[in-house]
């Protein structure tokens, strides 16, 4: 086990999770993310020259575990567009100090995959669903993929032992608010986390508005009079989700509120870009190239001094500081960065 040098960035924070960005591209358009206006047939996705291979994504991940990374999570865009991930799977499962190797998915290839990925060495999946009728999903996802091809998704995951899934839904006002109470409903008593998330600023194209967020606060309300909730104390510094469990014992749900209840003080989180550039924030304007290092020969130390320094030079803390002003910034698009 290599001995991490706990680096900490100039607020106090270790770098404890990377999130690594396999590809630009997804198969559904989200409004939230990859709105259809700004992604359409004519976007510009990364060129296969300018995206990492798998061996340069370990060089990465290597690199950055001796600085402290505990936690990798693929993601994309859609990660399972990129093909052969398993490969990288199999690779990331090697690196000695990866204790998590998960991924991000809108399970919509998942079904096909699950059994490679678990095969490869990933440990769990965590899932996109944003609501459970075809009409809201569709409006959300702005992709004609019905619920239950991501409903095979999850039950796949869970068949080759990638469970227990965890689910992600973004809430928007006046689009999907129902759907809080039909997925509580639904994967109560599965074993299945739902987390809440609320709508964010993030990236510059998808027209965010104060008025559309549903705060946590009003979802674990509506959740609450349905199924009374407790509170739940975090397992360790970083965790993103707070946590309610059913007083009836029929699991947990949680709600990522980085509008109404920001968490910045526990950040932990790096992202690599599909191109390889380090950004230190969801909402960063700029990031960190360590590609031309990567592709310049450059040896190990060298590429670790790198990441030290970008990490150590952190100050990042966006959902703190959001203004009417910062939601205006060009902020790189949350489909580049894996969210
Ligand atoms: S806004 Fe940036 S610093 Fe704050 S929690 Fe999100 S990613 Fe971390």
């Amino acid at each position: 086990m290599p001995s991490p040098l706990t680096v900490l960035d100039s607020l106090g924070r270790p770098m404890r999770d990377l999130r690594v960005s396999v590809t630009d591209r997804c198969n559904f358009r989200c409004g939230y993310c990859m709105p259809r206006e700004a992604f359409g047939p004519d976007h510009a996705f990364l060129p296969r020259e300018e995206i990492l291979t798998f061996e340069e994504i370990e060089r990465v991940v290597r690199a950055t575990v001796d600085l402290g990374i505990r936690k990798v999570r693929l993601t994309g865009g859609e990660p399972l567009v990129r093909r052969n991930l398993e490969a990288l799977v199999a690779m990331l499962a090697t690196v000695d100090g990866v204790e998590d190797l998960t991924l991000t998915t809108n399970a919509s290839l998942l079904a096909g995959k699950a059994q490679a990925l678990a095969d490869a060495g990933l440990h769990r999946v965590t899932v996109s669903l944003d609501a459970l009728d075809d009409a809201t999903f569709m409006r959300m996802n702005d992709a004609r993929v019905p619920v239950q091809r991501v409903l095979d998704g999850i039950a796949a995951a869970e068949a080759v032992g990638l469970g227990p899934v965890k689910l992600n839904a973004v809430i928007r006002r006046g689009i999907n608010e129902h759907a809080v109470v039909d997925l509580a409903e639904h994967f109560r008593g599965t074993g299945t986390t739902v987390r809440f998330i609320e709508y964010m600023d993030v990236g510059h194209s998808n027209g965010w508005r104060m008025d559309d967020v549903v705060p946590a606060e009003e979802i674990v309300a509506a959740i609450d009079a349905r199924w009374p909730l407790e509170a739940v104390d975090r397992d360790y510094r970083g965790e993103v989700a707070r946590r309610y469990r059913y007083r009836d014992g029929a699991g947990e749900i949680g709600v990522i509120s980085s509008v109404s209840q920001p968490f910045c003080g526990d950040c932990t989180r790096a992202r690599l870009s599909a191109d390889g550039r380090v950004f230190t924030c969801l909402f960063a304007t700029a990031g960190h190239d360590v590609r031309t290092l990567v592709r310049s020969g450059a040896d190990d130390a060298a590429l670790a001094d790198a990441l030290r320094a970008i990490w150590t030079g952190r100050a990042d803390r966006y959902s703190e500081l959001r203004s009417l002003e910062t939601v205006e910034l060009p902020k790189v698009e949350m489909s580049f960065i894996g969210g």
